[in-house]
């Protein structure tokens, strides 16, 4: 018998991707035995990062201010733009800016925010591809480089884009 709270506590941790029951406990445990100040810290960044963070109008990426700073950006190349899946995928692409394989990306980005994949019910309205061609017929965009992940959804996602892509007078790179 464990006092309501702790098991809720555990149950809200068992929630999260990853998590398995030995783990809830030891966090909800651990939660426990913070002090009061840091458990607060812990429950409003939760809160404040709900509140403040939305999708970027443009990009669908993650953003505290729409349009985002990328899309924003003077020093961004607005008619190149590499599309990835999820917004975590937009900053590894940030964080390694400036490495040797990413040397000179100075791009936009636009986040689909899923894949196609058929068998999970998942098709084209279901993702941001739309908002992409959108996007493309009402800019100046001279390359799309679809950077989706290099596995059977990435790839189906990226030769359906292609393939939708190619009428509008693009040049399109994987
Ligand atoms: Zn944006």
């Amino acid at each position: 018998m464990m006092p309501l709270p702790l098991a809720q506590l555990m149950d809200q941790f068992r929630r999260l991707p990853g998590i398995g029951p030995k783990t809830a406990a030891r966090l909800a445990y651990h939660v426990l035995g913070m002090e009061r100040e840091k458990a607060l810290m812990l429950a409003q960044s939760i809160i404040t990062a709900k509140d403040k963070i939305s999708y970027c109008s443009v990009c669908f990426s993650l953003t505290d201010e729409v349009p985002c700073s990328i899309c924003r950006s003077q020093a961004r190349d607005h008619g190149l733009i590499c599309v990835v899946e999820e917004p975590r995928d937009v900053a590894a692409m940030e964080r390694t800016r400036g490495h040797e394989r990413n040397r000179g990306f100075q791009g936009t980005y636009h986040v689909l925010q899923g894949t196609l994949s058929p068998l999970d019910g998942i098709g084209p309205e279901d993702i941001r591809i739309k908002e992409l061609v959108e996007r493309i017929q009402s800019g100046n965009v001279r390359e799309v480089n679809m950077a989706t992940n290099p596995n059977q959804e990435g790839e189906v996602t990226a030769t359906y884009v292609a393939r939708l892509l190619k009428p509008l007078g693009i040049q399109v790179t994987r």
